[in-house]
Order: C-alpha cells, then structure tokens, then sequence
C-alpha cells in the first residue's frame, strides 16, 4: 500500500479512514476490495530482490499490512501489528520489552485470560506481578511510589464490571514515575475511546470482539507510536510468529470498516437495556453496571472519555444469586449464551463460571450472581422482550 494514497485519508473521520486506509485499489487489477493473499512465499526478482519487501508471510503479507494500515489509520497511530489473538498480542508485547526481575501493575478487574497469563506464565519466569484498583489514582500512585513497574496495564471499561479508569491521569503519575502505560481498549474499541490521545504509550486489541464484529475470526493487535517499541514487538512477531492468516485479516478488514456504524448501534442498544434492567424491581435485580448510566461510579469519566457512547457490554447482578443467574441466561432465547463479546449478534453468560473462572479465588474474584451481556445489534424491542421473558420465567 502506497504511504501517499494513506496520507488522503489522514484528516478524515473514522468512518471514512475504517473503509480508505490501507485499501488502495490493486494496482494490476483495479479490485476495490484487498484480495486474501494466501501465499506462504513470493517470487524474488534475483536473490534478494523482492517486490516491495515481500519475502515470506511470516515476516510480511500484503493482506496483513493491509489490515495494519487500515487499523493504524483508525486508532491515529502510526503503528499496527496484528496477531493471531488478543492474547498472542499481548504476550509478544510483554516478552520482547521487558526481563526477568521486571514488574507488572495490573488492575482488579481484567480479562481472565490476560491474568492467567501474567499469573501462570509470566510470574514463573521472574516478572513480578501486583494488583491494584486501578480506578483509584490515588492507589496506583502509592504503589508507584512503593516499587519501579514497567507497566501500568489499564482495562478500561474492564471485562467484566465495566469500572473506568482515567488514563490521561493514569498516563500522568506513570510517566513521572518512569512507567509506560498499556491500555487494552478492546471493550470501546477505537470507534469509541483513544488512549493514544490521552497518554498511553500502547494500545492492545482482541480484534475477536468489536473490530472483527461478527464472531468469525480469532484476532489482536499492538497499536503504538513509539519506534523503538514497535521494532521491538515486530521482531518477536516474526520470530515467535503467532501471526494471522491472510482470511483472519481478511475478516477483520471486512469487520473494521463498518466499526463505526455498529458500535453506535450497540451503544444505543445497550444504554437501553442498562435503563430497562435498572427499573426492574430490586428483588429481581440487584445492580446493573454500565459506564451510561449515572449511576455508575465512573460515568463522569466515561463521558469526558469515551467518545459518542458507552459501548455495548452491560454486566448486571441478580438478586436471586448465582443460581438465578444460571436460570436466567439459559432461558434468553435471542441472547445466546456462549463466552466472547463485540459481535452483531446478543450473547449472554455468566462470568465467574465461564469467562472468569481462572480468576476464582485470587484478588480478581467476580460476583457469583453477575451476568454478562454483549448487547448486538438486533431490534432493541425485541431484545428487551426477550430479558423480560427470562427475568419473568426465574
Ligand atoms: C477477549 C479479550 C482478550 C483476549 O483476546 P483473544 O482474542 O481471545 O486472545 C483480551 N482482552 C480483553 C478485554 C478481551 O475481551
């Protein structure tokens, strides 16, 4: 893709750069859209001459630059390297920036798998770990203080209570203390939230859940400014080589371009079901959590933050307890119960059985009785007649 023909795009809205970016027409054939280059190999016009770089797909595969470009374009970053998952994203980050004796902060609340990996994988190679409520500056500061942390790692809304962390004061008391600070924005995606602009130094992504949006890739990214960090990651990229095929970029391209328009309708969508829940009786519901409600402890700060809704998870508590949970989720008939997120279609689940059952018994604990719900973008009508349907039948 030709640095000129992105350079259009660069003081467009999101909408316009999610469809331009990185998709130049092929220059041979004209086709608008980027073909799937499934290619392990390409032809070298003499030893080492190769046709814009291109030498093997581990290393590089037009398909992926494509989505890199397009995603980069997206977020207002100069970098984008994708990845065969969230996880590989993040993994490939942490190993190729930091080293044994290294430390970690992390928040209360993040997704089970990034724990798991820290906890299980990376502590047994000599990176120190800590846990801290994030939404608290004032804490993140003292343990700032208390100990030298490479990383800050922020989630924020988190998965699976929705808290929300200020990342411009985050990023603030990090820098002074010589701290980078990762956020991973998989929740509002780049349609909503730009934690580049507001200070971190590294954006990650499970593209699997708003980017790809349709629940049929497995996908992530590091997204980033920082020169020396992106050769960093992109050298372990290529020599671990947990890299996506050329269909999974496909999908996420196909998926990017229409990021906007879907999460503005699972925003709204979700906002009307958070109101619905939190008006039913409070012996059926006990809490609802999400970032648009003003009941929300972080709702100011969602709404400085988050830019044009509050995305499409909302977690709510039940009064009946962990077994009205199990009830509950079983008898949507349009939610479907299953584990992921930030597709089109409404998924239900109870969390601290499925999603977050790693994180049983340690200082990330969630609520026996939360359910998990990734508002699609179906009817809303008939969305809220199908929680009321499984609410009225527990
Ligand atoms: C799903 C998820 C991940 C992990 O991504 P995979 O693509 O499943 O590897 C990381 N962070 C958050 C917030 C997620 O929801």
């Amino acid at each position: 893709m030709s640095a000129a023909y992105n350079a259009k795009f660069t003081n467009t809205a999101i909408a316009t750069r999610a469809i331009h970016a990185g998709q130049e027409p092929d220059p041979t054939t004209g086709a608008v859209v980027t073909p799937i280059y499934a290619t392990s190999t390409f032809k070298q016009d003499g030893v080492l001459g190769l046709r814009g770089g291109h030498d093997y797909s581990r290393s590089i595969n037009p398909t992926r630059t494509s989505f890199d470009e397009q995603l980069a374009a997206v977020e207002g970053a100069k970098y984008a390297l994708s990845f065969s998952s969230g996880l590989a994203a993040i993994d490939v980050l942490l190993r190729s920036t930091i080293r044994p004796g290294d430390n970690i902060l992390l928040g209360n609340d993040v997704y089970g798998g990034t724990y798991r990996l820290l906890s299980k994988v990376f502590v047994p190679w000599g990176i120190g770990l800590d846990v801290v409520d994030i939404t608290d500056t004032a804490a993140v500061e003292a343990a700032l203080t208390a100990k030298q942390y490479r990383y800050v790692w922020v989630e924020t809304p988190s998965n699976p209570l929705l808290n929300i962390t200020d990342i411009a004061a985050t990023a603030k008391v990090a820098h002074a203390h010589g701290t980078k600070v990762v956020v991973d924005n998989t929740f509002a995606s780049p349609a909503l939230q730009h934690p580049l602009d507001d200070g971190a130094d590294v954006v990650v992504y499970s593209t699997t859940k708003y980017i790809g949006g349709h629940s049929d890739v497995v996908g992530g990214a590091v997204v980033l400014n920082d020169d020396e960090t992106r050769e960093q990651v992109a050298f372990l990229q290529n020599a671990a080589g947990a890299v996506p095929s050329p269909f999974d970029s496909w999908l996420d391209i196909r998926g990017l371009k229409t990021l906007d328009l879907r999460v503005r309708q699972h925003s709204a969508n979700a906002l009307a079901v958070a109101q619905w829940l939190e008006s039913q009786p409070s012996d059926v519901i006990e809490r609802v959590w999400y970032p648009g409600l003003e009941s929300h402890p972080g709702h100011d700060i969602a709404a400085r933050q988050m830019h044009g809704g509050f995305g499409g998870i909302v977690s709510v508590q039940l009064a009946g307890g962990a077994e009205a949970a199990k009830r509950f989720v079983d008898r949507t008939e349009i939610f479907t119960l299953a584990e992921s997120l930030g597709g089109v279609e409404s998924l239900i689940e109870v969390p601290a059985a499925m999603t977050h059952a790693s994180v049983s018994g340690t200082t990330l604990q969630v609520p026996a009785n939360l359910v998990r719900i990734s508002v699609g973008i179906e009817n809303i009508d008939d969305l809220i007649a199908d929680l009321q349907q499984a609410l009225r039948a527990l």
